[in-house]
């Protein structure tokens, strides 16, 4: 069992850096939630947990506490550049080396590969997260959004998959994770929406009534996903409970 945390920079008070009207929270917390969607769709053995699910202010501590306190095997802290530049980079803390240097290696590879972005290096930073967790822990920049090109790509929903992509594909070789056998999803969703805001809305709705939500960003479109199965069944049974509490639901694959 290979535990990660995923920690979306930035939240709630927090809006991180802000450019061509975009905000680093939501672009972190967008990367995030994609890349704990894929590991928890396609891989066996591995448990996630994140710093937050929401727009929610959680401090530094708050998050390498939660993740100390776990004993998480690594660490992934997720962020968005700014101040002028273009590309992506990488960081771990000062000193530290095996195995957290080969982590950072096989990840950052993966990334760029993916994404096309510029590389510009693999890097170094005394940040708190870093410094704090007491297991190997890295820290990406994923493109800068005061860069118009750069942030023209985080726009895109498809751009943000591929970045959870490469995040996933350099866990996959770092942990030697290991691949589910591919078999049909279901997946039970209730509303899918141009605005964020609306899916925000239902999302919360059915929160209410106590079905777990993920709003999803597929095809420019904010979907929101009250589970996933494996037993097209049991996806069934769930949809038949959000239509009784007054949701129409679909099942997509
Ligand atoms: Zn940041």
């Amino acid at each position: 069992m290979v535990k990660i945390f995923i920690d979306p920079g930035h939240g709630g008070s927090d809006s991180g850096a802000v450019g061509n009207g975009l905000l680093e929270k939501n672009i972190t917390l967008m990367v995030a939630q994609e890349i704990n969607l894929i590991l928890q769709n396609e891989y066996e053995d591995i448990a996630i947990r994140m710093s937050r699910t929401g727009d929610a202010t959680v401090s530094l501590s708050e998050r390498t506490e939660a993740a100390n306190n776990w004993n998480a095997d690594f660490y992934l802290s997720i962020h968005i550049n700014a101040g002028g530049g273009t590309g992506f980079e990488s960081y771990i803390y000062p000193g530290i080396g095996e195995p957290t240097t080969t982590y950072q290696e096989l990840i950052h590879e993966q990334v760029v590969a993916d994404t096309g972005f510029i590389d510009r290096g693999r890097k170094r930073a005394n940040f708190y997260v870093l410094r704090e967790t007491r297991m190997p822990a890295l820290l990406t920049e994923n493109g800068f959004i005061d860069t118009t090109s750069d942030a023209n790509r985080l726009k895109e929903s498809n751009f943000i998959v591929k970045i959870a992509r490469g995040h996933v594909l350099g866990l996959e070789k770092a942990f030697s994770l290991t691949k589910k056998q591919s078999k049909p999803i279901y997946r039970v969703q209730i509303g899918a929406f141009s605005e964020k805001v609306n899916a925000d809305n239902l999302a919360a709705q059915a929160s209410e009534k106590g079905f777990e939500t993920a709003v999803l960003f597929r095809n420019n479109l904010y979907i929101v996903q009250i589970g996933a199965f494996s037993s097209r069944n049991n996806a069934e049974q769930l949809a038949a409970k959000a239509e009784d509490a007054g949701f129409s639901t679909y099942l997509s694959n």
